[in-house]
């Protein structure tokens, strides 16, 4: 304790004080995950308002071997934000809240600059606001943070058309672990001088730096809308339409999201609204063009009708639209409020979806008759929302059967060449896994990075790689 008040005393030697929390019942929500999963402990949040306070912190923390966890929104789905066990009280949160500034737009280069923690939903609206669209959207792109989907390599419902964040970055800067910082924020659309760095920091999950600063891409905005629910018998319809969409339509199909009957059914109830259609599967997608009054319907109303798939709605209103949204929107948050449930963000080519579906509910089912899932995703990417209830065992109870059911569906995803972590990344959640995934080089590089750009190991100790005790 004696060492902890010694290092409060020196972080406020270099912070201001509103930029320190070190109040038990402040630091609480810092520590606690977005599931209430995860609790870790920390003996300080600190929450800089520049990036060369985020450089004094880390100069610290690496003299004096102080564990660090980046934190955003906080909104990760697998522990990712939330301090370690292992760590006990002797680390603090690094939040970026309040680094949440928008430093520049660039119109000719089509690029926006802002800092890491500026809220998702505030950098589609500072593009909104000069007519250009961001396209990354998340249900939670009201907490997130842009450092936090980069640290993810976020995904959401425009990967279809625009990739994950991955390819939504144009510029990145950085601090590392002992305090020094790289800047590469110049919109530079060529730039081949060797090995890309940044592009090890995009997806690490705040293990190898913090994200102070990016460059974004942005585009021109949506000028013809179109959106279409289709009630379906079998994922392998699906599947069919979404080839046939995608060929026709090319870069206008937008978004293309696969929900179960049961998954929608949870949504309308928690969102008291009514079903679009009656149906096993249903998919929502939409259509877009940076053109206005570009017919879209009339191409996709011939295909519907040239294919037989006659349970659609198409939206007529911006109201049918945003119905048909909150619908799929509202799956997560219907989920929470139904209790505790085993988790899946898994990926797998298109063309294995529909027989992974199938096996995996079969051997579900037969292993354990009390399963209920609700299934849901960016089909259109090949990533699914795969989730399994345990009939009345809503509390975090249900957790005692996670090791069987993970070992049964990741199987599965393995079969189908698939990836255990889409979208939502390791965190603390799947770090046993990881080896099941990569090769004994690729475990041994990851090692090796984290090694040179974080010796002493203090940044986000426990995640992606397996905590060394
Ligand atoms: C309702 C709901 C829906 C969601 N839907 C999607 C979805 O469709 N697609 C998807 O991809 N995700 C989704 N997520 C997961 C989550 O919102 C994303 O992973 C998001 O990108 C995390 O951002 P954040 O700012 O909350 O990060 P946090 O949760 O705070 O942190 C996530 C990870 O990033 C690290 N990190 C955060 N900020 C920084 C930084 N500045 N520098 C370095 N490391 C940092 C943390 O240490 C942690 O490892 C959803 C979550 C919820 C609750």
């Amino acid at each position: 304790m004696k060492n902890t008040q010694h290092h409060i005393r020196a972080f406020s030697q270099i912070l201001s004080p509103n930029e320190i929390i070190t109040a038990a019942s402040d630091i609480a929500p810092f520590c606690l995950d977005q599931r209430k999963r995860y609790q870790g402990a920390a003996f300080a949040v600190l929450q800089p308002q520049s990036v060369a306070a985020v450089q004094a912190i880390m100069r610290y923390c690496h003299q004096h071997q102080i564990a660090v966890t980046p934190q955003g929104g906080n909104t990760s789905l697998c522990g990712g934000a939330t301090p370690h066990a292992i760590t006990k009280d002797q680390g603090i949160i690094v939040s970026l809240s309040r680094l949440n500034q928008m430093r520049h737009i660039n119109l000719a280069d089509n690029t926006i600059t802002v800092d890491a923690g500026m809220i998702l939903a505030d950098v589609q609206q500072a593009a909104q606001r000069v007519n250009r669209y961001f396209p990354l959207s998340l249900a939670s792109e009201g907490s997130c943070q842009i450092g936090g989907n980069i640290a993810c390599n976020a995904g959401g419902l425009n990967v279809v058309r625009y990739g994950p964040m991955r390819q939504l970055v144009a510029g990145l800067e950085y601090v590392l672990a002992n305090g020094e910082l790289v800047s590469h924020l110049s919109p530079l659309h060529k730039n081949t001088t060797g090995y890309e760095l940044y592009q090890q920091i995009i997806g690490s999950e705040g293990t190898l730096a913090i994200i102070t600063g990016a460059t974004l891409k942005l585009f021109a905005p949506p000028q013809s809308v179109l959106t279409a629910w289709l009630g379906l018998n079998e994922p392998a319809t699906a599947i069919e339409a979404l080839s046939v969409l995608k060929n026709h339509f090319g870069e206008r199909l937008t978004s293309f999201e696969l929900i179960s009957d049961d998954a929608l059914k949870l949504s309308a109830r928690y969102s008291q609204q009514t079903l679009p259609t009656q149906a096993a599967w249903h998919v929502l997608l939409e259509l877009t063009d940076s053109m206005s009054k570009v017919d879209l319907s009339e191409s996709l109303y011939a295909l519907l009708d040239q294919h037989q798939w006659l349970n659609t709605v198409i939206a007529q209103s911006e109201t049918d639209r945003q119905h048909l949204w909150t619908l799929r929107e509202n799956i997560s948050a219907a989920q929470r409020q139904l209790g505790a449930s085993i988790k899946h963000d898994i990926a797998m080519p298109i063309t294995h979806i529909a027989d992974f579906l199938a096996v995996t509910e079969q051997q579900l089912t037969a292993a354990f008759p009390e399963a209920r899932l609700v299934v849901f995703g960016h089909l259109g990417d090949g990533s699914l929302h795969y989730n399994v209830f345990m009939g009345s065992v809503l509390s975090n109870d249900v957790y005692q059967y996670e090791a069987a059911i993970n070992q049964l569906v990741y199987q599965q995803v393995l079969n189908h060449q698939g990836t255990i972590a889409a979208e939502h990344g390791i965190g603390q959640l799947k770090t046993h896994w990881l080896p099941l995934l990569r090769s004994k080089a690729e475990l041994q590089w990851m090692q090796q990075q984290k090694q040179q750009l974080d010796p002493k190991g203090i940044l986000n100790i426990g995640k992606v790689l397996p905590a060394i005790s």
